[in-house]
């Protein structure tokens, strides 16, 4: 299918990674995006590799869009994308026509965010009104937290912002999950939620942000 064109050119997105397929990501089958860049610097973050707004690359919201309609067209139970880094809101004006385009090619969007989504709202982030799930809220590592499924630490908070999903879905009560993904090549990556035990055993090879 070709996607409908996004309405005008919005800036390039900083890509660090992304993985066409996760169920440790959010709700469903998901497409995650690691944005690179971050600021916030929380203590024992899990990705401080992804802080640096140099790392990544370009990618325009059109062909990031075309990448995702491709994977659910492989894989039609797709039910969403991730959104997560790195820090997604310091790239809202980028991420927002994508984020518009795959809620209207059917798809949910979660977001991952160490802002608060009052702080969102008051600077009118671009983003946060096509996105239907948020966790916000940095991580603190004193509160660090395992019980919560998507919450890295007990200070977090799962926002349910539109109609796509219902807290009483029972896919929130679920443990946490971890992938192991190996390229072939020597190198494991893990994408999923960061277990301390995850954490020791692959250290910098992870990918998943730390809440
Ligand atoms: S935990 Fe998330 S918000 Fe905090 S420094 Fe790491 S990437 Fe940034």
């Amino acid at each position: 299918m070709t996607p409908t064109p996004l309405p005008q050119t919005p800036p390039p997105i900083r890509v660090a990674s992304t993985v066409a397929l996760t169920e440790a990501e959010g709700p469903g089958e998901r497409f995650a995006i690691w944005t690179q860049g971050c600021t916030l610097a929380c203590p024992d973050c899990c990705n401080p590799h992804l802080w640096g707004a140099q790392g990544g690359e370009d990618w325009t919201a059109q062909a990031l869009l075309e990448r995702v309609l491709a994977a659910r067209a492989r894989r039609p139970s797709l039910e969403g994308v991730t959104l997560i880094g790195g820090e997604p809101f310091e790239q809202d004006a980028a991420l927002a026509p994508l984020a518009a385009g795959l809620r209207r090619a059917g798809l949910t969007v979660m977001a991952f965010t160490g802002y608060w989504l009052e702080d969102l709202q008051a600077r009118r982030s671009p983003l946060l009104p096509h996105v239907d799930l948020l966790v916000d809220g940095p991580y603190e590592r004193e509160r660090y937290t395992s019980a919560r499924r998507f919450i890295g630490s007990t200070n977090q908070r799962l926002h349910f912002l539109s109609d796509a999903y219902r807290p009483d879905d029972p896919r929130f009560a679920e443990p946490n999950t971890a992938e192991l993904r190996y390229d072939g090549e020597g190198e494991v990556q893990v994408v999923g939620f960061p277990f301390p035990s995850v954490r020791d055993a692959f250290g910098p090879k992870r990918k998943r942000a730390h809440r």
